[in-house]
């Protein structure tokens, strides 16, 4: 399937052409035929699908259609996401594939002054962007109506919920006009999420892209065995290889990224954390200079790396195996993007051999172990010598050998 036999307005398909797309992604396909009939939309897939130029090619083309004076000035369409980087980075797609269409759009979030926003919002504009607090707080001081609004986007629904957001959404959508076109995104479909997008979707259509999908093929996935006081030397290890020209590491707390960063840059690793305790300035120019290159590592939590998105990213290291399996499944989708290639490594210790298994269920598959490093775990260790010796020894000897064993650590730890 081509762009073209979508039915796109030309000035959409010249700036898809700029950006270098040939072929619409599969939620692409499925989902912009349904937006451009008029119909709401219930979008089960997670960053990475192509789900943002899903979304904001139907609704530029849509809103374009129908120019008039009544319309100038107007918010017609809003698209709410949790974090302030997926709302910037939504802002630069709207910005791609609106360039040679007559629509503005402006991107509002917290954390910054609003002068910059106010004053973009005074000026007038079609598509608002925004993350849930900003935009109440900018509503409640008269800065924003959205009474006008023909298209809503509810982004990121699940991460919307596991951020807390549940009742700045649900204020928002009720002062949403009832006539209205509604689109909701989330990466998984767990009752909750069903249930919220019941209160806003009416008679929706369903279009799913499987974490499995988009996981299985482009992206090498490799498992590290190793003990959590061993993972530091381990991630040196393999940053010693300087084809990782850029890698990004996922840790699951604030705290954890700064450590590791401060670990990276002692050893001469160019290297810079985000998360949420750093100032937005602070962030973006952090993501800048790992763009640009300057930075080698980022370190970054769940959260704040919701929005990354960095062409050609080879490298993902989960410094720690995330507890909840679609996690996994983000974290892995910044790199091998759109088909480019790209490699996940997981640190796995011993306690974290459960969410692995979840994992493995979730995408269908079994990650590939990499035996041979420094690090192994001693757990493994210890069983692997006792395995060699049961079968030495003879049967009265064993258990005192294994309990024995079971207090071995490598030369190195000693
Ligand atoms: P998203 O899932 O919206 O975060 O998009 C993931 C990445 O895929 C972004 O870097 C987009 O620029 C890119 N992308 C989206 N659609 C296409 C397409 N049809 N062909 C190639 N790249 C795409």
């Amino acid at each position: 399937m081509s762009f073209q036999s979508l039915n796109l307005l030309q000035p959409i398909l010249n700036s898809l052409h700029d950006e270098g797309y040939s072929t619409p992604t599969p939620i692409q396909e499925q989902a912009i035929p349904i937006i451009m009939d008029g119909n709401d939309l219930l979008g089960c897939a997670q960053t990475g699908t192509g789900k943002t130029a899903a979304f904001a090619i139907p609704i530029l083309q849509l809103l374009s259609q129908k120019i008039t004076n009544e319309h100038k000035k107007k918010i017609r369409s809003l698209i709410v996401t949790p974090t302030r980087e997926l709302a910037i980075q939504i802002g630069e797609s709207f910005q791609a594939y609106g360039r040679y269409i007559r629509l503005n759009h402006t991107v509002i979030y917290g954390g910054v002054n609003q002068f910059q926003q106010t004053t973009a919002l005074q000026k007038g504009v079609d598509i608002l962007i925004a993350t849930p607090g900003r935009l109440l707080d900018l509503m409640n001081q008269g800065f924003i109506s959205l009474r006008d609004i023909e298209i809503f986007v509810l982004d990121e629904a699940d991460r919307m919920l596991d951020m807390g957001f549940i009742h700045d959404v649900r204020r928002i959508i009720s002062v949403l006009p009832q006539k209205r076109q509604s689109l909701f995104f989330s990466a998984t479909l767990q009752p909750e999420i069903i249930k919220l997008a019941g209160t806003i979707l009416h008679n929706p259509k369903k279009v799913e892209v499987t974490p499995s999908a988009s996981t299985a093929d482009t992206i090498g996935q490799y498992i590290y065995f190793v003990d959590k006081a061993n993972k530091n030397a381990l991630l040196m290890d393999l940053l010693r290889n300087q084809s990782i020209k850029t890698a990004l590491v996922f840790t699951r707390t604030k705290y954890g990224a700064d450590k590791v960063m401060r670990l990276l840059v002692k050893n001469n690793i160019k290297a810079e954390a985000i998360h949420g305790n750093k100032a937005q300035n602070a962030r973006q120019r952090a993501l800048a200079n790992f763009k640009a290159q300057t930075t080698r590592v980022l370190v970054a939590t769940d959260i704040a790396a919701r929005g990354i998105d960095v062409d050609n990213l080879g490298f993902v290291i989960n410094y720690e195996i995330p507890n909840i399996a679609e996690t996994y499944v983000h974290r892995i989708g910044r790199t091998g993007r759109a088909g480019a290639a790209g490699t996940a490594f997981s640190f796995c210790d011993a306690e974290e051999k459960a969410y692995l298994k979840d994992i493995e269920k979730l995408i269908n598959r079994k990650i590939p172990v990499i035996h041979d490093h420094p690090f192994p775990l001693t757990g493994d260790i210890a069983e692997a010598i006792d395995n060699q010796e049961k079968r030495r020894r003879p049967e009265y000897m064993q258990s005192g050998m294994a309990k024995s064993r079971r207090n071995w650590r490598p030369n190195r730890d000693r």
